[in-house]
C-alpha cells in the first residue's frame, strides 16, 4: 500500500477534487474532518484544551467553540504550538487507524487530503506521491469571493494567510491545474487516477506483509510439530 497526500490552497478547489476522486471509488482520509472529531466532549483532546484554555472556549452545549479558540491562537503563536501538541497526536493517531482500516480491506493507496500538508511539510515523507489543487490567483480570489461572499480585501486578507500556491507548486509531484472549467480538471483527475492505479508500489508491501506472516506461520507449525512429536 501506498499513501498520496493531497492539498490546496482556499477555494482552489481541493473539494471538488476529492469529490470526484471519491466517485472513482478512491480511499479518502479527510484531515479536516478527523481535526473536528477528535475534539469532540469527552476525548482526550477536550479534555486537555479545556485544562489549558479553560471554560470560557467552551459554547452553551459543551463543544468547542472553534472560533475563540481560533482567535486565541491566532494572537498567541506559543498557544497555538500547545494546541496542536494536544491535537496533532491524536489526529495522527486516527489517521493511521483508518489507514490500516483501508489496508484490510485490501486498497492498494490511500489518499490523506490534508490542509497544511506543504505548510508544515512534516508528513511529506510518508507520501509517496503529493497532489497539489492549482488555481491561477485570479481565478482563486474570484472563486473565494463568490463562494464565501466576501469583499476583495477579506478574500485577498485570506489568501495571503496561506502559503503561496505558486510555493506549493514546487513541492509537489503532480499538480491538478483547476484554473479552467470543470470538464478540464475531471479529465485531469482521471489520469491522476489511471497513474494511481497502475502503480505497482503496493505489491512491496504486500509482498514484505505476506513474507512474514508465511514466515511466522512456518515457525508455528515447526514449534507445535516439536512440541506434539
Ligand atoms: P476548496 O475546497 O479548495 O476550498 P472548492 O472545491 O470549494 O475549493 O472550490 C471553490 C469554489 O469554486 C466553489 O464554489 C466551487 O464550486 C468553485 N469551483 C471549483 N472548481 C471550479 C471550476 N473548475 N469551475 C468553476 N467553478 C469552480
Amino acid at each position: 500500500m501506498f499513501l498520496v497526500g493531497l492539498s490546496g490552497g482556499i477555494a482552489s478547489g481541493k473539494s471538488t477534487v476529492v469529490a470526484v476522486l471519491r466517485e472513482l471509488g478512491c480511499a479518502v482520509i479527510d484531515a479536516d474532518v478527523i481535526a473536528r472529531e477528535v475534539v469532540q466532549p469527552h476525548l482526550k483532546a477536550y479534555q486537555q484544551i479545556v485544562r489549558y484554555f479553560g471554560t470560557e472556549i467552551l459554547l452553551e452545549n459543551g463543544e468547542i467553540n472553534r472560533e475563540a479558540l481560533g482567535n486565541i491562537i491566532f494572537f498567541h503563536p506559543e498557544k497555538r504550538q500547545l494546541l496542536n501538541s494536544i491535537t496533532h497526536p491524536e489526529i495522527q493517531k486516527e489517521m493511521v487507524k483508518q489507514i490500516l482500516k483501508y489496508f484490510v480491506l485490501g486498497y492498494r493507496y490511500v489518499i490523506l487530503d490534508i490542509p497544511l500538508l506543504f505548510e508544515t511539510k512534516r508528513l511529506i515523507k510518508f507520501m509517496k506521491y503529493t497532489v497539489l489543487v492549482y488555481c491561477d490567483p485570479q481565478m482563486q480570489l474570484s472563486r473565494l469571493m463568490k463562494r464565501n461572499g466576501l469583499p476583495q480585501v477579506e478574500a485577498e486578507a485570506r489568501i495571503a494567510s496561506q502559503l503561496p500556491l505558486d510555493e506549493k507548486y514546487k513541492l509537489a509531484s503532480h499538480v491538478i491545474d483547476n484554473s479552467g472549467d470543470w470538464e478540464n480538471t475531471r479529465w485531469q483527475v482521471l489520469r491522476l487516477h489511471s497513474h494511481l492505479e497502475d502503480s505497482l508500489d503496493f505489491l512491496w508491501v504486500r509482498l514484505a506483509v505476506g513474507t512474514v506472516v508465511a514466515g511466522f506461520g512456518g515457525l508455528v507449525y515447526l514449534l507445535l510439530q516439536h512440541f506434539i512429536s
